[in-house]
């Protein structure tokens, strides 16, 4: 897709301002829940015509451009919607046609089944190859800064709102884990009236 592409929307009014996105579809003035836009306009829905492209108001009117970041080199990974010739497995290169079943999304993109297993296989390997070259120490899994994989050392990132006690499993090796979230405890003091001085 050439990245200039720049196609006039006839048929949506350069006036109106109202434009979200759903997946692949634009929708101007979108009503909700059977309630017409607070602003009064129909709704109106538009595909673009190839994979790829989005609305995008220009000087007072409304046009399809390309909304591939691959196409568009801006450098991005993750575009919000591909076009058809980049909507490919990131890894073997696959077009998503061709793949039956169920993809994993990925920062740039998305990879086929086949590529996600090899990958998660080299990870699994590479992380218990790597905790194996030191006798494992229970010590250095207690007491840690981040939740670390017990068999694997790999990090697992815990948003605090997931603080707690729990069975966890780890996503890179399989290992099954108990997790304690520990507290340390802090002091602070405040003086109360006016403050004791020499
Ligand atoms: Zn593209
Ligand atoms: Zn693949
Ligand atoms: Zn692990």
């Amino acid at each position: 897709m050439d990245k200039n592409t720049k196609i006039l929307i006839a048929e949506i009014p350069g006036e109106w301002t109202e434009r979200l996105r759903s997946g692949g579809t634009n929708i101007w003035n979108e009503s909700r829940s059977g309630e017409p836009h607070r602003n009064g306009l129909p709704e109106v829905r538009l595909n673009p015509p190839e994979a790829g492209l989005y609305a995008e108001r220009i000087d007072g009117a409304w046009y399809w451009v390309s909304g591939c970041g691959k196409c568009n080199g801006t450098g991005e990974s993750y575009s919000y919607v591909v076009c058809d010739k980049h909507n490919v497995c990131s890894l073997c290169g696959t077009h998503r046609s061709k793949i039956t079943g169920a993809v994993w999304g990925r920062r740039d993109g998305f990879a086929c089944a086949p590529c996600q297993t090899r990958e998660d296989a080299a990870a699994k390997a590479e992380a218990l190859a790597k905790v194996a070259e030191n006798k494992y120490d229970p010590w250095d899994y207690r007491a840690q800064d981040e939740c670390k994989c017990p068999h694997c050392a790999t990090v697992i990132h815990i948003e605090s709102e997931d603080y707690g006690d729990k069975q966890m499993d780890c996503e890179t090796c399989g290992g099954l884990f108990d997790l304690v979230t520990e507290y340390s405890v802090t002091f602070t003091t405040t003086v109360i009236g006016e403050r004791v001085t020499a």
